[in-house]
């Protein structure tokens, strides 16, 4: 068995409607359809050397490894809760229960540095780390890999860093694209996106796939300059970015994808691209939010910079002298929650942590705010209400609250530390929370109770451990200047107070009960709460929740149709996967760790199916199970594959005919087929639409335009920016 058995409940029920023969699945070694040795050193050859056959970094630790050196091995062990360190090895990643935790290291008597007693029995293996890795460092390496790996049917990764939460840029039996040495940093002081009809030009930076937030950000300050980037300082530019992209300047100058000017792209099929609003537009709206690893594998990316502002950054930590202080505990975090709305307007963004025992001794809150360019006092000012109650409830709490000012930004920065990685099983709970939702203080109180720590760190609030809750107070509120449509995370993200985070740990080798009881926990007793106190948001897709239901909903919303079709024009032989990506629905990862077709999978398999004959999610959080458990009768239905039947279910729409919906866009392939559709419950009845794109019906009806129907052409009157696109 190739993955930990706390994925196996995943696995497996993905694995549940599928039948799929080998010939549906990726190769891998020891099949017959593996490349031989002479192909893979004809390939090596194509590269001209850059292919690496990896070892896992920290087989030098097993006495049974023949490249076993204790000294070596003790540089791993300092170095491996550092993501920098993970970012420099070609397979390392920062989350290793997704190489099914195969070669941690070890201390001399056989324990795991993450604390598995067993590990140095167990061995190091490969895992699910990946077969061979692309040392790429120019655009022919990424296209010759890309077309290579599709014309042998082998699972392309696409590395960086190596951050991603839900194990993305690992892949059992995988060939590797390693993006690390693309190393250009540039200051730009006049950009201008090519071939755009744009007036003016743009401060801006252009950064190499291989860049990391911290590497920009220093090379900025050179130019009294910032580009936005993550509050972390190892995590890479563009898988970051590609997903939407928080930090700690995201409020006030737009997350990483808003700041997205232009990018170079090898597509799956070796084309080498532009994409910015006036080339590619589909796919630079695509990789403005709709996640990386997906569409293609970038090569660099043009960014907005911005003057240096000068920068104060707050500190705020609040602790309970008692352990026994939960009331007051929950009622003030209700409060502070209730001021932030307050607190952002007056120019405070950061993050925040809700902790307790044992990772505190006591219930604490902390948080670290930054103001920008904010005159002297601003801080007094916002924190006068807040430090009143904290002095009427002193009996409760201890606190203190600092600040300092610096002339620029990368002054407070580059003091910034990486968060600890790699230290053992870690399962995550994500909801973005609008101000309105965390607004009555009784009720946040009530829900952060139940879903945070408790008192006693030997009776947890989880089936292991407490949970951590940290809020991340940094969604830009307002659209960008620059190319406001070309955006494709949650439009959620504009009406977020905070992006949520709840986290529950775990340390290697405790039992996959255990283990599986943590992640079912998140999903269903932590992250549910917050979906319930904020329905109308989503989560964010590079923080999420590996189990994530109905996730094409919560990460894009509105936009995964179209993302769904951008994927399929550039990816049309699905090369490229990852979890929860858009179009990952056509492949199951199964629970030998093989990547296979789902059978009966829109347009592969028209076979019928009836829905209450499955109680699983099985495509990846689609929401089967939920339609049955709702009364839905979906009989017939061949698989929509989106969200889009649940979607009207919680609409109260009914709709009357099943369509076959073949082409994951529902509306576009009635309508080619000039399927009509059927009265909803609503009694209005819709024509067939002409054509186009199928992604903006919504959007026309909210503006009230009256799109023509007949020839797919005819799309009535322009209404700016959105039709820019097709007007093209
Ligand atoms: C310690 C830590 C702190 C974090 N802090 C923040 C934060 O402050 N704000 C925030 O928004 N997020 C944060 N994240 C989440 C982070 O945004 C994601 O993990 C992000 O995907 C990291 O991108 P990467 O390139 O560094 O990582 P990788 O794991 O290397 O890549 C992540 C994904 O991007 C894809 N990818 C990477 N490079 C390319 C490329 N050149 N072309 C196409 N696809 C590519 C990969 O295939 C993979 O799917 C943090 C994560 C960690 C582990």
């Amino acid at each position: 068995m190739r993955y930990l058995s706390a994925f196996i409940s995943y696995l497996s029920s993905s694995s549940i409607l599928v039948s799929a023969s080998r010939s549906d699945c990726k190769c891998y070694p020891n099949d017959a359809c593996w490349p031989s040795k002479s192909d893979w050193d004809a390939f090596n050859t194509s590269l001209s050397g850059a292919l690496i056959q990896p070892i896992p970094p920290a087989s030098v630790c097993y006495p049974s490894q023949h490249n076993h050196n204790e000294e070596a091995c003790s540089i791993i062990r300092s170095q491996w809760f550092n993501s920098s360190w993970h970012a420099q090895d070609p397979i390392s990643i920062d989350y290793p229960i997704w190489a099914n935790n195969s070669c941690n290291p070890i201390f001399p008597n056989g324990t795991s540095v993450t604390g598995d007693p067993d590990a140095g029995k167990k061995g190091c293996s490969l895992g699910n780390y990946p077969v061979y890795v692309v040392n790429a460092t120019s655009a022919e390496h990424v296209a010759e890999a890309l077309k290579w790996a599709g014309s042998k049917n082998v699972r392309v990764v696409v590395k960086n860093t190596g951050h991603s939460f839900p194990g993305r840029s690992v892949g059992y039996g995988s060939l590797s694209i390693w993006t690390h040495n693309f190393r250009a940093i540039e200051y730009i002081n006049d950009f201008k996106p090519i071939s755009c009809p744009i007036n003016g030009t743009q401060r801006a930076a252009r950064l190499a796939a291989g860049i990391t937030g911290v590497e920009a950000q220093a090379e900025m300050a050179k130019h009294d300059s910032i580009v936005v980037i993550g509050g972390n300082p190892s995590v890479g530019l563009v898988g970051w970015l590609t997903g939407g992209g928080h930090g700690a300047l995201s409020t006030t100058y737009g997350m990483g994808a808003d700041n997205l000017l232009e990018a170079t792209i090898v597509t799956p099929t070796g084309e080498i691209l532009t994409a910015n609003p006036c080339q590619n537009s589909d796919l630079f709206f695509a990789i403005r939010g709709g996640g990386g690893g997906t569409y293609g594998v970038v090569l660099e990316v043009v960014v907005k910079a911005y003057s240096t502002p000068q920068t104060t950054f707050h500190t705020l930590a609040i602790g309970s002298p008692a352990p026994n202080v939960s009331k007051e505990y929950w009622d003030l975090i209700g409060f502070l929650h209730a001021e932030m709305p307050r607190l952002k307007a007056g120019g405070m963004q950061g993050y925040y942590f809700i902790v307790g025992p044992p990772a505190t001794p006591t219930y604490s809150f902390l948080w670290g705010f930054y103001l920008y360019d904010k005159p002297n006092g601003t801080v007094e000012a916002l924190m006068a209400p807040i430090e009143a109650r904290l002095k009427k409830d002193a009996a409760f709490f201890t606190y203190q609250s600092n600040h300092t000012t610096a002339p620029t930004f990368w002054d407070v920065f580059k003091e910034s530390q990486n968060e600890l990685v790699a230290t053992g099983g870690a399962a995550y709970g994500s909801r973005l929370l609008s101000p309105e939702s965390l607004g009555d203080s009784e009720r946040t109180a009530k829900v952060f109770k139940e879903i945070g720590p408790s008192n006693d760190p030997l009776k947890p609030n989880g089936p292991f451990s407490n949970p951590v809750l940290l809020g991340h107070m940094i969604a830009s509120p307002n659209e960008p200047s620059y190319y406001p449509d070309a955006v494709s995370f949650h439009p959620a993200w504009r009406k977020t107070l905070a992006h949520f985070i709840v986290v529950e740990g775990w340390p290697e080798g405790v039992a996959p009960e255990i283990i599986r009881s943590v992640y079912t926990d998140i999903t269903s007793n932590k992250t549910e709460p917050l979906r319930k106190l904020a329905p109308d948001t989503g989560a964010y897709f590079n923080e999420c929740d590996s189990f994530e239901p109905e996730w094409q909903t919560a990460f894009f919303g509105p936009h995964y149709r179209r993302l769904r079709q951008i994927k399929e024009k550039y990816d049309p032989g699905a090369i490229l996967w990852c979890r929860r990506c858009v179009g990952s629905e056509v492949y199951t990862e199964q629970e030998d760790g093989r990547l296979c077709r789902v059978k009966g999978y829109g347009p592969r398999d028209r076979e019928k199916r009836v829905w209450g004959d499955y109680s699983e999610d099985v495509s990846a959080g689609s929401g089967w199970g939920k339609r049955k458990e709702s009364g839905w009768n979906h009989k017939a239905i061949e698989d929509v594959n989106e969200n889009d039947w649940h979607k009207r279910a919680e609409d109260g729409n009914e709709w009357k005919n099943a369509i076959d919906a073949v082409d994951g866009n529902p509306w576009h392939g009635r309508s080619e087929e000039g399927h009509s559709w059927a009265r909803r419950s609503d009694g209005e009845e819709r024509q067939i639409w002409s054509a186009g794109d199928g992604n903006e019906w919504g959007k026309r009806e909210a503006q009230g335009q009256n799109w023509s129907p007949g020839d797919g052409q005819n799309w009535g009157p322009a209404v700016g920016a959105e039709d820019m696109e097709r007007a093209n």
